[in-house]
């Protein structure tokens, strides 16, 4: 009788929700100048917490930095997912300051994980083999579809990854008493609700939601879409990335690795919701043979996994556009469209800068492209013919003119380096080996021109004054460098402070 109940009990290897939230406690306590550990919501039968953990440096403050997702358990008995983002969390704090690759990835970015997303549904796998209401194959959440007061396998729950609302009637079942039930409206759980709004707060640029297949291949990277032939607006890059990403990952026979696969359906899914509604390039990845691995594989599953988990976190910087959107008068940021030609939906929301810092980061890959820059009440911005390459992401910032507006819109690769910015002393302005200046320039937001650089060197430095050598008032300035072929553009924001004179 002992062996036959250790036979049904799951493996203690594997996470119980408890654990989940001690084992973030922890960690959250034992680092906590790079962890911030969040309530994101609470579950929908049970009312758990949802945890989610942050992890950057500075990671109380919401940095001008890129974002990434990592989500385990939507389904319930697809455990592995839990297990690779611990495991994940684990590997990243414990190894900051000591590996310098990941302690730049702490430093220049934010790490999200929400680990266990279904708490519910994970205690009914979990549950003691006693328990009247376990059950190992379990999928959905609790949600009392049939208001008894209490749960019942053949009733109750909901599947959360059909319950995004997005195409959300196209998918799953509407018979409350299937496993792939959709819910009596869309976000109307709690748990994706939470995922909604960590999504809406934060700008990822990727994610990778963790499942484990019982029906259907295993070991394959999903990635958005393929629609009855229609392909998602930026298929090639999300493409090239998903491919990567399994190439990075050995399957658990050992012998060859995961395959990538664009999904079929829109259907309420988190990946097509996360990337149709928000822009994030979202891949589901099916881990491992089967939901639930013999205990004895698991940490190796795991680190099989971290490679393709980790090239999110290096191709956020490898290839695409990013800077700022600013309005050119007062030198606010705005969240603007970024419209990249032939890679455009006009039917799903527009992909916008961050309006807390005017932040825009697209994806692509090396090659040619035609960009425009539209808000309403402003003039649009065209980038014909921009050159992307690989290696790097291409950096610039964007003035933008109210229509009617006299400042022209410049732009421009970043070639010149402000520092310290802002400053309260003096400003050092480098200048990129590849640019010829045959001027540098400084004004203020009404377009003034403050200061003049005859002959401008490599290395300028600026001490915050005038052409008649008056210390200039705070506030925000810009410098404009021009060469035979290109403008570039460049925000400094002084502070009242001491400027050598
Ligand atoms: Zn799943």
């Amino acid at each position: 009788m002992i062996l036959l109940l250790f036979i049904l009990t799951l493996d203690p290897r594997y996470h119980t929700r408890d654990e989940v939230a001690h084992e973030l406690d922890s960690i959250a306590r034992s680092y906590p100048d790079i962890t911030m550990l969040d309530t994101i919501g609470y579950s929908s039968f049970d009312s758990i917490p949802l945890l989610g953990l942050k992890i950057s440096d500075n990671p109380a403050a919401d940095e001008d930095e890129p974002a990434v997702l990592y989500i385990g358990c939507h389904h319930a008995e697809e455990i592995l997912g839990i297990e690779i983002c611990m495991y994940m969390i684990s590997e990243l704090t414990s190894n900051y300051s000591t590996d310098s690759t990941i302690t730049g990835w702490i430093d220049d970015r934010e790490i999200w994980f929400v680990p266990l997303m279904n708490p519910d549904g994970h205690s009914v796998v979990m549950a003691p083999p006693e328990t009247l209401w376990r059950d190992t194959t379990w999928r959905d959440n609790k949600s009392d579809n049939n208001n008894s007061g209490f749960f019942e396998l053949e009733y109750d729950g909901v599947d959360l990854n059909r319950n995004y609302d997005f195409y959300w009637t196209e998918g799953g079942s509407t018979d409350p008493t299937s496993e792939f039930y959709i819910g009596p409206h869309s976000f109307s759980e709690n748990e994706t609700r939470a995922i909604r709004d960590l999504t809406y707060a934060n700008n990822f640029t990727f994610c990778i939601t963790y499942h484990s297949a019982r029906y259907g291949l295993t070991e394959v990277v999903y990635f958005p879409w393929d629609w009855e032939g229609g392909f998602s607006p930026d298929f090639p890059f999300i493409r090239t990335i998903a491919d990567t990403i399994s190439k990075r990952i050995i399957r658990d026979s050992g012998i060859g690795y995961y395959s990538a696969l664009p999904g079929q359906g829109l259907d309420g899914r988190a990946r097509n919701w996360l990337y149709g509604v928000c822009g994030v390039f979202t891949y589901c990845i099916e881990v491992g043979t089967t939901t639930i691995l013999p205990a004895s594989m698991v940490d190796d599953l795991c680190q099989r996994n971290l490679p393709g988990a980790y090239y999110l976190l290096e191709r956020v910087s490898e290839c695409g556009i990013t800077g700022h959107i600013y309005d050119s008068l007062t030198g606010e940021p705005l969240s603007a469209e970024v419209i990249i030609h032939n890679y455009y939906d006009p039917n799903l929301p527009p992909r916008k800068s961050d309006p807390q810092y005017g932040r825009f980061l697209r994806i692509l890959k090396p090659g040619t492209y035609d960009i425009e820059i539209r808000k309403h009440g402003y003039a649009s911005i065209y980038y014909d013919d921009m050159q992307i390459t690989d290696g790097r992401m291409t950096e610039f910032d964007i003035l933008m003119s109210r229509t009617g507006g006299e400042m022209p819109a410049p732009i421009l690769q970043k070639k010149i380096n402000v520092r310290p910015n802002p400053s309260s002393h003096n400003v050092l302005i480098e200048i990129d080996d590849g640019m010829a200046l045959s001027s540098l320039t400084v004004y203020d937001v009404s377009g003034r021109l403050v200061k003049n650089f005859e002959n401008p060197d490599r290395r300028v430095i600026w001490q915050g004054v005038d052409e008649q050598n008056r210390a200039v008032a705070e506030g925000i300035y810009w410098l404009l460098g021009r060469s035979e072929e290109e403008r570039t553009i460049q925000k400094i924001v002084l502070l009242k402070g001491s400027f050598n004179q």
